[in-house]
């Protein structure tokens, strides 16, 4: 019987890193790739419960997954997560680049800090991440990169430079990695949700959520789902044609 099951699984034998996968988006990307087959790396910084729980969450459904603790803005420590993995599994098939942060104010009161932060997390993170794991990609001759970018970083967003400037530096870096390792099979593409509920856009007041929805043709947010489903389909053989994409994932936000 477990046979039959493992046989119709998309993501068996592969091992897959989310990273910022402890709550949000991120952990409902581990739960799919998990649900697939694949041994997930549930990546977290601070909030080791929430990676614990969401390990808990994959094995109580039957998945394998460990959790690891990385700050994906500190580039040694990526690399060293990287080779970790590597040698402990012997093999990364996916890495997923979701971790990402906020420091939302008008461009004439951000500070550099809150500048320095966004990018150092958001485009330098998937960065190091990329650097790191493209090595063993190229061995193996195949491997899937998936980004989290965002509609902010496709058409910008009053409040959030440093945010925009970061996530389409992710698309950026997405287009420039698919050139460089298409001809290896790796695959290299983007996912740029539209406003997504998770404990991130919680904390927008009614007056600015309600003026999000307004510009959303569907006229309500995402769930974390949606995105999990986009990236376990550019994670698996079905999209094994799709490279240097930004797939919108927004209600119609961006067209
Ligand atoms: P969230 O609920 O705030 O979760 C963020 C995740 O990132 C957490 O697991 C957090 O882990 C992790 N993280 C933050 N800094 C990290 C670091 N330096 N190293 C490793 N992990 C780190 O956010 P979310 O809404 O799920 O968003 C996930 C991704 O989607 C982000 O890249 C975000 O920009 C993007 N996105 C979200 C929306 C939306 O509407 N929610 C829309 C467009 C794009 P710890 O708590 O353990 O640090």
């Amino acid at each position: 019987m477990e046979q039959i099951e493992n046989k119709n699984k998309m993501l068996e034998n592969q091992v897959a890193l989310v990273t910022g996968a402890s709550r949000g988006i991120g952990q409902a990307i581990a739960v799919a790739l998990a649900s697939q087959g694949a041994t997930v790396i549930v990546n977290y910084n601070g909030s080791e419960e929430r990676a614990k729980a969401t390990v808990a969450q994959i094995e109580a459904e039957g998945g394998k997954a460990e959790a690891v603790r990385c700050n994906v803005a500190d580039f040694t420590a990526c690399g060293q997560m990287m080779a970790d993995v590597i040698k402990h599994y012997g093999r990364l098939d996916i890495l997923v680049n979701n971790a990402g942060i906020t420091r939302d104010n008008l461009l004439m009161k951000m500070s550099e800090e809150d500048f320095d932060a966004v990018l150092d997390t958001n485009l330098k993170g998937a960065f190091n991440c990329i650097k790191h794991v493209s090595r063993q990609m190229l061995k193996q001759r195949s491997g899937r990169i998936i980004s989290i970018s965002s509609v902010s970083g496709v058409m910008g967003n009053a409040g959030q430079a440093n945010y925009s400037a970061s996530k389409a530096g992710i698309i950026g870096l997405t287009k420039a990695a698919a050139r460089e390792l298409a001809s290896r099979g790796i695959t290299v593409n983007a996912i740029a949700p539209g406003f997504i509920q998770t404990e991130m856009t919680q904390v927008l007041s009614d007056a600015v959520k309600a003026a999000a929805t307004e510009q959303i043709p569907m006229k309500h947010f995402g769930e974390t789902e949606d995105i999990a489903q986009t990236a376990l389909f550019l994670a698996s053989g079905n999209a094994k044609y799709i490279t240097g994409q930004v797939i919108c994932v927004d209600g119609g936000m961006a067209m």
